[in-house]
């Protein structure tokens, strides 16, 4: 049976590239009815951060593809390391090393100076067997190293890079165990694997240099060596690795901002992984269906942004309405917009919320019809609170010049407005709806032309040059607050200061 396991170290956040490395593992395994394991890695204690072990596994249950087993921390399976680099040393494929940190300094200095590569000297692989007693029964500290056959060669085979051989006289004599007793990286994670019956060694490229120092490790055991799979680097548009530097990169940075996990895993899927169709929009169903390593592209993918944005956007317009408004409350009381307020006084189950800017009472229905007007240009849930703005305040700061369409003069925009004014003002309250205004003010549309009319209603309305369309927000804003608005523009207009410059006004 398909085994594979996803082994992050709780250095920090979840990565996103660490993402794609859960993702392809997870989608390889599901394919063949196989079982995903979660290793937490925390065996480096300098580099540990408490609590980031729980923020990965957070963050992996909020994107929604469950491991099977799990989570294991090697922490907690100390002994076991302990063992193993023990028996290495008895089989004679590793050695106590009882250099004092000073010395190995020295050698690194010498090193850097001659232009090479940083690599232990050796001193202690040939100590003889009594000095090595003595020392241990004097309880000198000691690491115990991988002893690399310098004059052998290592070759093993990569599904995706093919048969790599290496020249072990490259080959650092690594440390397996440390002198207080905590494994490396390398023996940690080829115990495991072993123990864990991992059929399927799934990871970044970044781990390849590692593989001669496992190979070795299994071959001194005898042991099975699972299928390598190194996966390509994830890239920046401009070919740097993709660091915090550059912007997000943890997972949850990417939640925050309003990307569905959805949209992720489909981008993620697609990002070094070429499923050999035009076709761009994936259900995890499918991609479980067509995912397949041999497919794995060799080269390094790059992280392109727009196309996270277009899936995004994607899948905000497939959303159903009422789950998306859901979604988007949240970064509406984020952004200081709206308020929860609990409906204590009428025992009711419908959710009412504070206009914190105007003070007014809404509902989820009213949030709805907001939201829905933004579903078809969302590309983030976080644009949500910028893009409706104009709802959530009474005052609108805006340009008075941007009221101007085209070739018209102050006085025509003032004039269509009042003309504009005098209609709706005659539409009854409770039949204030898009429909309706839009029936209004076709015959003046008619004589004076649509953007005559209709542009200095949306930017009346919206404080806007770009927005929904404006017979929309009228009706969600309902008709007093849109003569209100109206006013408000032919007042600006009024203001002498306003000329028919028309090089401000939008084509
Ligand atoms: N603990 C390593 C990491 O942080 C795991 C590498 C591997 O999968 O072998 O990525």
């Amino acid at each position: 049976m398909v085994k594979v396991r996803f082994a992050p170290s709780p250095t920090g956040y979840l990565h996103i590239g660490g993402l794609r490395t859960y993702l392809y593992n997870w989608l390889f395994a599901k394919k063949y009815k196989g079982k995903v394991v979660l290793r937490i890695e925390d065996t480096d204690r300098d580099r540990y951060i408490h609590g980031a072990a729980e923020n990965i596994m957070s963050a992996l249950k909020r994107i929604d593809l469950p491991w099977d087993e799990g989570p294991y921390f090697q922490s907690q399976r100390i002994g076991n390391y302990q063992n193993f680099a023990h028996k290495l040393i008895d089989n004679g494929n590793a050695y106590y090393c009882f250099c004092t940190s000073q010395r190995l300094e020295t050698i690194r200095q010498e090193q850097r100076k001659n232009k090479l590569p940083p690599m232990y000297d050796g001193l202690c692989k040939v100590l003889p067997d009594k000095v090595v007693d003595k020392k241990l029964k004097s309880g000198s500290s000691y690491v115990i190293r991988l002893k690399v056959p310098a004059e052998e060669t290592v070759s093993f085979d990569d599904e995706i890079h093919g048969t790599i051989t290496v020249d072990l006289k490259t080959v650092d004599d690594q440390v397996l165990l440390k002198s207080d007793g905590w494994p490396t990286y390398h023996l940690a994670n080829v115990v495991d694997d072993h123990l864990m019956g991992i059929t399927h060694v799934i990871r970044g490229e970044e781990w390849l240099p590692s593989v001669p120092k496992h190979i070795l490790i299994y071959r001194a055991f005898s042991w099975h060596i699972p299928t390598l799979v190194h996966l390509p680097l994830l890239l920046n548009r401009n070919k740097s690795k993709l660091s915090k530097r550059q912007g997000d990169i943890a997972l949850e940075d990417f939640l925050g901002k309003g990307y569905l996990p959805h949209a992720l895993i489909n981008f993620l899927a697609l990002l070094g992984w070429n499923p050999d169709t035009d076709k761009e929009v994936f259900t995890v169903t499918e991609l479980v269906e067509k995912f397949s390593l041999s497919q794995v592209q060799k080269t390094s993918a790059i992280f392109n942004r727009e196309k996270l944005d277009w899936l995004n956007g994607y899948y905000i317009r497939q959303m159903n309405l009422q789950r998306l408004t859901r979604l988007c409350i949240p970064y509406l009381i984020e952004g200081g917009r709206i308020r929860y307020i609990q409906n204590r006084k009428y025992k009711s189950k419908i959710k009412k919320f504070k206009i914190q800017k105007t003070g007014e009472i809404v509902n989820f229905r009213w949030l709805k019809k907001i939201v829905a007007l933004e579903q078809e240009r969302m590309k983030r849930l976080d644009q949500i609170g910028e893009l409706t703005d104009f709802f959530f305040t009474d005052t609108l700061e805006y340009d008075p010049h941007i009221l101007i369409w085209k070739k018209t003069t102050v006085d025509q925009v003032k004039n269509n407005l009042i003309q504009i004014h005098k209609i709706l003002k005659r539409i009854s309250r409770w039949r204030f709806h898009a429909k309706k205004i839009i029936s209004a003010l076709h015959q003046l549309a008619n004589r004076q032309g649509t953007g005559e009319i209709f542009w200095p209603l949306r930017v009346a309305l919206s404080g806007r040059k770009a927005s929904p369309p404006p017979e929309e927000i009228a009706e969600i804003l309902g008709k007093k607050k849109v003569l209100q608005r109206i006013d408000k523009a032919i007042e600006m207009l009024e203001n002498k200061r306003i000329t028919n410059n028309h090089d401000t006004s939008l084509k």
